[in-house]
């Protein structure tokens, strides 16, 4: 079965522009550049800016690429048209959709609880403390407690949560939450499930709908190959979309681009319609034009596929580092079970740091995440398991040979 998977995802690694020399397994964290990207880049410069200027916005249909990209991402995470779009960061886009959660439950002011995991990604995290310091008058309760306290917490809580925010894939550990069962739970209180699907989406199918999630936001420059900084994407269930629009409530930011007409330039704000609510202003066009030629890649794979081509890779992985690094202290930090991560491995040591430094000088290329987790992420499109094994060798010659003790490797840079 691998042999015909490697096969079928072969032809998807020549539309890489991987470097000679380079084993990448931080698709996770900033994806390969896909050979279209650069041409659809460049034609937007030339063509679309350069020549078409101001006229693109209609004439190459800029003003509509927010839009036009949500359409496609929802392919990829279960949601229909109309229901996700494409924007901001995923920092400012949780924001957006931990406000819009707040708003629906605002007829229940005693739901002021918003619970998440204690090892959430700090951004997610931090947003929620702001949102809080910001809405004194409402008096928010934030509860982050750890993944085992998570079900006690929600079913305990729940009937005084608004919102239940949770990131499918733990960033660290790669550990999956169920999303079909933590979101029937959050909403058997009457809670709204809001996901983050930083290292979910194009990692494994995700099926939004059929979870039947309330909200969700997600990052494109991770596992999408969208490039750094592309623009994350928001997701809100048509029937709160619905709700929204007949309650006339406000959007979460009222720029422009949320106003019912934009260029009628009225000094009164009108919230839009639709999924549009979510959006502020000027889209980055040049930013958009990467992002899209990824998303017009993803169409094309078969997503299941993916998974089970990613589940052969991660398996291989973690055999050979156990059976290649054995007794060199190294710990498995990502469930042994496939059901439960995602397409990530991490180990833990107490030098990881220093090893991970050591494995990039090599042109393994992993990273590194506080306190001690090694993470490697992988992905079927460009990554088969004749670099895993390839990448194990040089992380057994590291741990033999003790080269990250080497001086070079101590020192870190500000991105680890
Ligand atoms: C990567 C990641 C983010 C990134 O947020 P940005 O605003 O794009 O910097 C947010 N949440 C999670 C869970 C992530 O993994």
């Amino acid at each position: 079965m691998a042999i015909t998977l490697a096969g079928n995802f072969a032809e998807y690694r020549e539309q890489f522009a991987l470097p000679e020399g380079v084993i990448y397994l931080d698709g996770n964290s900033l994806g390969v550049l896909p050979k279209a990207t650069a041409a659809a880049v460049a034609k937007t410069i030339e063509a679309e800016w350069g020549n078409g200027l101001i006229r693109s916005w209609n004439t190459a249909d800029w003003v509509n690429a927010p839009r036009r990209c949500g359409d496609k991402i929802a392919r990829l995470i279960g949601a229909n048209a109309g229901e996700v779009i494409a924007c901001d960061s995923t920092s400012v886009n949780l924001f957006k959709a931990l406000l819009t959660a707040l708003a629906l439950r605002q007829d229940q002011p005693q739901r002021n609880v918003i619970i998440s995991d204690i090892d959430n990604f700090p951004t997610d995290l931090y947003i929620a403390q702001g949102i809080r310091d910001l809405l004194t008058q409402k008096k928010i309760d934030l509860q982050f407690v750890t993944r085992d306290a998570m079900v006690s917490t929600i079913t305990a809580l729940g009937e005084r949560a608004a919102v239940v925010m949770l990131t499918q894939v733990d960033y660290r550990t790669g550990e999956r939450y169920d999303m079909k069962a933590i979101t029937a739970l959050a909403q058997s209180k009457g809670a709204l499930m809001l996901w983050d699907l930083a290292h979910s989406t194009c990692a494994f199918p995700v099926e939004l709908n059929a979870c039947n999630a309330d909200l969700a936001v997600g990052c494109s420059y991770k596992y999408v190959n969208g490039g750094p900084g592309a623009p994350a994407f928001v997701f809100a269930a048509k029937r709160h979309l619905d709700t929204l629009d007949v309650a006339g409530t406000s959007a979460p930011i009222s720029g422009w681009f949320a106003h019912e007409a934009p260029f009628a330039f009225d000094p009164l704000f009108r919230v839009v319609r639709g999924i549009e609510r979510f959006t502020v202003g000027t889209p980055p066009i040049l930013q958009f034009a990467a992002l899209e030629a990824a998303l017009d890649m993803w169409l094309t794979v078969d997503m299941r596929a993916l998974r089970a081509a990613s589940v052969v890779l991660t398996e291989r992985f973690i055999g050979e580092v156990e059976s290649q690094c054995a007794g060199f202290g190294l710990t498995l930090a990502t469930p042994r079970d496939a059901n439960i991560r995602g397409s990530q491995v991490s180990f833990r040591h107490a030098h990881g740091y220093a090893i991970m430094q050591a494995l990039i000088a090599r042109g393994v290329i992993g990273d590194f995440r506080a306190p001690d987790i090694l993470r490697f992420g992988f992905t079927p499109l460009y990554i088969n398991e004749d670099d895993v094994v390839k990448a194990v060798a040089h992380f057994r010659e590291v741990m033999v040979s003790r080269e990250y003790e080497r001086a070079e490797f101590q020192s870190r840079g500000k991105v680890t």
